[in-house]
């Protein structure tokens, strides 16, 4: 296949001769009117009504038990894993394939990252991996999963899914049980997609959402903590709302904590675009299916939803033949105006994680020679 072929494909499937993003945000319904009535009322910060129906309303998409709104999902991330009793020296088991910010939230609060493989068949973490890293490197003591050579705790294990991939989470489920260890999801990019349909993040003790303005749907910047009780949920609420005794004058806190709140302006855009979700993952399908047919008969693979998944297909994927053909096409297509990006440096290549503990990587290797990600903004013409 040659790249002028691809980026006129593109640029007719956007119809558009300008700059094509490789993923921007749609705002068609409401948005304006919401953020506007903040504004028109002053509250657009800590009070106001937005934030409890924007978190009311990701519960019944999501079908979680409780929903916490947050700044971002870097914050997400760091509660849930808080609330997961995870501290200083502790281990927690990510892949080497994510976005940075999955092991930064793992690092400040003292932590360290264990950067295991991906599957072929998701992208995200691959429970043979998992299941074979702990098997030769980890002890069970009183219940306690315990790293063997260093004797320090492995207390929970993030799997991400990749580009809205769903993992395959009823092996990762049965590991963690087995271990005894925190299961917590990094949804940040699979809003809208469903394991066995049960939507992502809601299939451990957290999910953590992304709200940034690159993702499926946008607040500006937020996240969300998809949490799987009640108490979960209210305790998430209480530290990341500076930990304040309900009171109707005073100041009272009972513990450290955390100002992760979402503000009600970024709420507020929330709201209306989470009215748009059921039609952007129709137009995002629609784009992956048109993106199929067209690499079908070329050497690049299109990566599709797993069998037991239903993706949200929020970046769409190539695997290109091999390392040189990558680089071509990904200095031709952006050279003419056509985003399109390689997956994220493998996070045991990073400076501040190379020192990690890591186990086999090869499927991590083989993603980072050939993987493209390409313009997969919700397309409303579609
Ligand atoms: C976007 C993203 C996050 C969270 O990012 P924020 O910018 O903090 O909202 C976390 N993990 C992954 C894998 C992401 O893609």
């Amino acid at each position: 296949m040659d790249t002028k072929k691809l980026i006129k494909f593109v640029r007719n499937i956007f119809n558009t001769n300008d700059f094509v993003p490789l993923h921007a945000p749609v705002f068609a319904g409401n948005e304006k009117e919401y953020t506007r009535n903040t504004i028109e009322s002053t509250f657009v910060s800590s009070v106001g009504g937005y934030v409890d129906d924007f978190e009311q309303k990701l519960k019944e998409f999501t079908r979680s038990k409780m929903v916490v709104s947050v700044m971002n999902g870097t914050a997400a991330i760091s509660t849930a894993l808080y609330l997961s009793d995870v501290k200083r020296d502790d281990y927690v088991i990510t892949q080497s394939m994510t976005f940075v910010a999955t092991c930064n939230a793992i690092y400040h609060l003292g932590a360290k990252p264990i950067l295991l493989d991906v599957s072929k068949k998701s992208m995200g973490l691959c429970p043979i991996a998992l299941e074979n890293y702990l098997a030769e490197n980890a002890k069970s003591v009183d219940g306690r999963c315990m790293h063997k050579k260093t004797n320090k705790p492995i207390k929970a294990v993030i799997p991400m899914h990749t580009f809205g991939h769903p993992v395959e989470m009823d092996e990762i489920i049965r590991i963690c049980e087995d271990w005894n260890l925190f299961l917590i999801e990094d949804a940040a990019e699979s809003f809208g997609s469903f394991y066995k349909g049960k939507h992502t993040g809601t299939l451990g003790k957290f999910g953590t959402l992304s709200f940034n303005g690159n993702k499926i749907i946008t607040t500006g910047g937020g996240g969300a903590l998809l949490c799987s009780s009640k108490e979960l949920g209210k305790s998430a609420k209480h530290i990341t709302t500076t930990a304040k005794i309900k009171h109707p004058t005073d100041f009272f806190h009972d513990e450290p904590g955390f100002n992760y709140r979402m503000p009600n302006i970024n709420a507020a855009l929330g709201c209306a675009q989470l009215e748009s979700i059921n039609i952007f993952l129709e137009k995002k399908r629609e784009l992956a299916n048109l993106y199929r047919d067209f690499f079908s008969n070329s050497d690049f693979r299109f990566f599709e939803e797993p069998i037991y998944a239903k993706s949200n297909y929020w970046l769409n994927t190539i695997i290109c033949p091999d390392e040189k053909t990558k680089e071509n096409l990904l200095s031709e297509t952006n050279k003419s105006g056509v985003m399109t990006r390689p997956v994220w440096t493998l996070m045991n290549k990073l400076p501040m994680y190379s020192d990690s503990l890591t186990g086999d990587l090869s499927q991590c290797e083989f993603f980072e020679k050939h993987i493209v990600n390409i313009p997969s903004s919700v397309n409303l013409q579609l």
